[in-house]
């Protein structure tokens, strides 16, 4: 028996339930079919064995669009959700240091300091010598910034790392956490993605805060942002999906093969689906390989990623006082294997089976065939590491180590991405398959959980009322969404 529906949807993460949830307001026939037991994808969450909830990854909530709000109030209600302000900080040379780095120069040793100070200020030299009249830094090397006088634009990111903070800061920081966050060398990838996700330096203000020797610590998009209370960020998507008729989900139905020129979509038990519209957020590189004859295979090798392996550490009692406010933290030296670590317990006692009672860091290491990880051990560095950085007194208090390895967790904005991606996407649609989401659309700059619900969502719209890209303004045009409620 072959299955209709007029829109086909697959995957159920963030991407596949904006779509649902859109088409579902319009009262159009659709159905979501999704290879895992629940909703979520990356976005979910797993409980361990002790009973420690768990993200796949640090995920904060930050939105840039009043749908997502909305959607969001309504998953778990107002009361909901825990906000907090963001605090991140950077473990370097043995202290903490507040993000952004070059803001908080004052707490280096004055040798660092200087060479940081040194290079920010041959940063600013070139770039003012290179510019007719002067333009900040983010608007010149920024994501579409369009220059003015004929200067020579940097090839790469790690080229723009140097142009926008000179020597001391690239080579102190940004670089060594760049490799260790990516584990992808910086001179492969391109840097126009960067827009409000990396702070560029501010010369005044840096200058200022030395002088001064206060912390700076507000910037950027999250300066707040919020949590579930329960559940851990698994809770919105799960809440959300189960919003939705249960007879247009199937869950548990994976994907194998997909005919674009019959409309059929195979799962890997037998059934089949005929579909008008399909709309894909799986991996843009699985769906080139199960969809014969659309893109060449080989292109779906050219796709660069990265995968990440999630170690969490649940422990007995009370986070060191150190801990008590902090978010996340940054770790770009080599003594760890981790590049960042999240104080789960801070974002919800509840991530805890004993709230109060216990604590628990969550840790992100990153994999690519360019940065191998030692798996076997992985773990046990993970708590050497954490002891090491002074973030865990007491290992004898440890009572949950739990792994989960994410194949695919951040796709690379790799060098000459856009000129493998974008035919590709266009192919697909020209065989009327919309390819959505953060891997089905492989733009690290609108990847985010808001990003990937609006490309689902938006992408519906379109579908319905008919229309082009300027139908889909987070995919096409990720600068302006991505300025929008920017401070
Ligand atoms: C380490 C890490 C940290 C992150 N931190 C944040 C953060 O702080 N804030 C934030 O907003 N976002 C964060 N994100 C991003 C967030 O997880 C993504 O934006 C979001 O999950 C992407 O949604 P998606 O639906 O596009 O893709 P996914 O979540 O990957 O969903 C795709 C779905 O497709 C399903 N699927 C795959 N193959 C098949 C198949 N063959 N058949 C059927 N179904 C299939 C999968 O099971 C999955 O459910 C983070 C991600 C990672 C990895």
């Amino acid at each position: 028996m072959i299955h209709h529906a007029d829109f086909l949807i697959l995957g159920g993460g963030p991407t596949g339930l904006g779509a649902a949830l859109r088409l579902e307001e319009k009262g159009i026939d659709w159905h979501l079919l999704e290879a895992e037991p629940k909703f979520g994808g990356l976005a979910s969450s797993w409980v361990d064995e002790k009973g420690f909830t768990w993200d796949l990854g640090g995920h904060v909530q930050f939105s840039h669009y009043e749908t997502f709000d909305r959607y969001m109030d309504l998953a778990l209600g107002p009361d909901g959700w825990f906000s907090h302000e963001r605090e991140s900080w950077i473990w370097i040379r043995k202290r903490f240091v507040p993000y952004p780095f070059q803001n908080n120069l004052h707490r280096l040793d004055p040798e660092d300091r200087e060479a940081c100070v040194e290079g920010l200020h041959q940063a600013a030299e070139i770039q003012s010598s290179l510019y007719t009249e002067h333009r900040p830094v983010r608007r010149s090397l920024g994501e579409g910034g369009t220059p003015n006088t004929s200067r020579p634009a940097p090839n790469n990111f790690k080229e723009w790392i140097l142009a926008a903070f000179g020597d001391g800061i690239a080579r102190l920081f940004l670089i060594p956490y760049n490799v260790k966050v990516w584990a992808v060398p910086p001179e492969k990838m391109d840097y126009h993605w960067i827009g409000e996700r990396v702070a560029v330096p501010n010369l005044a203000a840096v200058m200022s805060s030395i002088e001064t020797g206060e912390d700076q610590v507000s910037w950027g998009p999250n300066r707040t942002f919020r949590f579930p209370k329960r559940g851990g960020t698994g809770a919105v998507w799960e809440a959300l999906g189960r919003r939705l008729p249960a007879e247009r989900v199937n869950l548990g139905a994976r994907v194998v093969r997909i005919e674009p020129d019959r409309r059929k979509v195979t799962t890997a038990d037998g059934r089949t689906w005929s579909y008008e519209h399909l709309i894909s957020t799986l991996p843009l590189n699985h769906l080139i390989r199960m969809t014969p004859g659309v893109v060449d295979e080989r292109t779906a090798a050219r796709l660069v990623f990265s995968s990440t392996h999630v170690v969490g550490v649940g422990m007995d009692g009370a986070a060191p006082e150190h801990l008590k406010t902090k978010c996340w933290m940054y770790f770009p030296e080599n003594n760890s294997p981790y590049y960042r670590v999240t104080v789960f317990t801070n974002y919800s006692p509840n991530n805890a089976p004993q709230p109060g009672r216990q604590w628990s860091l969550m840790t992100e290491t990153a994999e690519s065939p360019e940065k191998p990880v030692p798996r076997e051990t992985l773990a046990e560095d993970t708590v050497r590491a954490l002891v090491e950085d002074g973030l865990l007194p007491d290992r004898n208090r440890v009572v949950s180590v739990s792994h989960r390895f994410l194949p695919q967790a951040y796709p690379t904005p790799f060098l000459g991405r856009d000129a493998v991606v974008d035919p590709a996407l266009r192919a697909f649609e020209a065989k009327g398959i919309f390819s959505r989401g953060r891997f089905g659309a492989w733009k690290y700059e609108v990847a985010n959980q808001d990003h990937s619900f609006a490309q689902g969502y938006e992408c519906a719209e379109r579908l319905v009322r008919g229309g082009g890209p300027e139908c889909e303004p987070t995919l096409f045009t990720p600068g302006v969404v991505n300025n929008r409620r920017n401070p």
